[in-house]
């Protein structure tokens, strides 16, 4: 048997045939309930679909695969799995998260989290020697990390921070919703926990809401995420979990298109009159390239940002005017989106006002740079 290979795993979703119809695609079951044997065992081991349901093993265990873990709990959305790992920790313990992260779940951290009985430090996680600081040996119980973090894609690393927080006796979770397990694979990199809102790239069309966290190892913190999955109830739907097998078929190829069109796009932008910064893990003049270079594998990801000449009133006009990128929340999909991340995040994010966050689908590379350097002239001339 030849040993696949990841494009081979993730295009064939492990290569399965249902056994019952010879189907190639596996089906979709919307049973939520399972028959017990005469004999009142549950030897096919499903009782329920809150806990075991048949639709997201292939997702599940794909991904599984794909990022080297152990076993993958599919969720609601990105929020529900990233919460599921906070809540498997107990009241009083210290958690540190990095200052530059995904916006939502760093409002989680400091409203829900926070009053439960977590203690949170944000730490400025680029600078190991600032981490360390934030770490309290014995008391500090995880360490989450994003990368590249958004907006800002910052490079975090992942096997230094690993060898700290475990050094300290805590653990490392990573969100890895940006790189994917294409361009890096955070458990061989010393993380004990991955997540992903799948809603972006792993799905990766904009249509199914849904979450992921996969363990390095079946130890008690996962049978506890576990619990609070099945009893917090945070499942996805059952045609979620479909599409999310469906969309990680085409992982591969685009996110490497994504991440090949990214790159051309922050060269170009970087030159453009109207633009006074891009950011982008694979420039290198960015702050974290080398770093970037060595965690990630064949590309930098599809997400960059600029921040353009003429403060918000200019990225906001210049956002109005595009035709080909959608004005849009959210990442990760086909088609590519623009949008003024301080106008979303609200008056406490430390976002530059003159932000435009970029999502880069798989159009024709040239159609989006004319586009959105045309937006900018048009910007400029108001
Ligand atoms: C979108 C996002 C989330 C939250 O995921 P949802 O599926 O929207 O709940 C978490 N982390 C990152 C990096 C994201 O982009």
């Amino acid at each position: 048997m030849i040993k696949k290979r990841p494009e081979t795993v993730a295009a064939s979703a492990l290569g399965r045939e249902d056994e019952a119809t010879g189907a190639l695609i596996p089906p979709l079951y919307p049973s939520t309930t399972y028959i017990r044997d005469p004999d009142n065992l549950y030897r096919r081991g499903r009782v329920y679909s809150r806990a075991q349901n048949a639709t997201f093993d292939t997702a599940a265990e794909t991904l599984t695969a794909l990022e080297g873990g152990a076993e993958t709990a599919l969720f609601g959305s990105g929020m529900a799995a990233a919460n599921a790992v906070f809540l498997a920790l107990a009241p009083g313990d210290h958690v540190v998260a990095p200052r530059v992260m995904y916006w939502a779940l760093r409002a989680w951290l400091e409203g829900f989290a926070s009053r439960w009985g977590l203690l949170v430090d944000f730490a400025d996680a680029g600078d190991i020697d600032a981490l360390k600081a934030a770490i309290v040996p014995g008391r500090t119980k995880l360490v989450w990390l994003e990368t590249p973090a958004n907006p800002l894609w910052t490079v975090y690393d992942i096997a230094a921070t690993a060898e700290i927080a475990h050094a300290a006796g805590a653990r490392l979770a990573v969100d890895s919703t940006v790189a994917t397990p294409v361009l890096t694979r955070p458990l061989s990199l010393g993380a004990d926990i991955v997540m992903h809102s799948a809603t972006k790239y792993l799905n990766g069309h904009s249509d199914a809401v849904i979450g992921t966290v996969t363990t390095a190892r079946q130890d008690d913190f996962w049978a506890t995420i576990k619990t609070v999955q099945s009893q917090n109830g945070g499942v996805p739907g059952t045609l979620e979990a479909w599409l999310l097998q469906r969309g990680m078929r085409t992982l591969f190829p685009r996110v490497r298109w994504q991440s090949a069109s990214a790159q051309t796009l922050a060269e170009r932008f970087s030159a453009h009159p109207g633009v006074a910064e891009v950011l982008y893990p694979g420039l290198p003049g960015f702050k974290g390239h080398e770093l970037a270079q060595r965690q990630m594998q064949g590309g930098f990801g599809g997400m960059l940002s600029i921040r353009v000449h003429g403060g918000e009133r200019a990225a906001i006009a210049t956002a109005a005017h595009v035709s080909i990128w959608k004005r849009a929340t959210s990442l990760g999909g086909v088609e590519s989106l623009i949008e003024h991340r301080a106008s979303i995040e609200g008056p406490r994010s430390p976002v530059p006002a003159d932000l435009l966050r970029l999502s880069v689908g798989l159009e024709a590379v040239d159609d989006l740079y004319d586009d959105l350097s045309e937006a900018l002239a048009q910007a400029r001339e108001i």
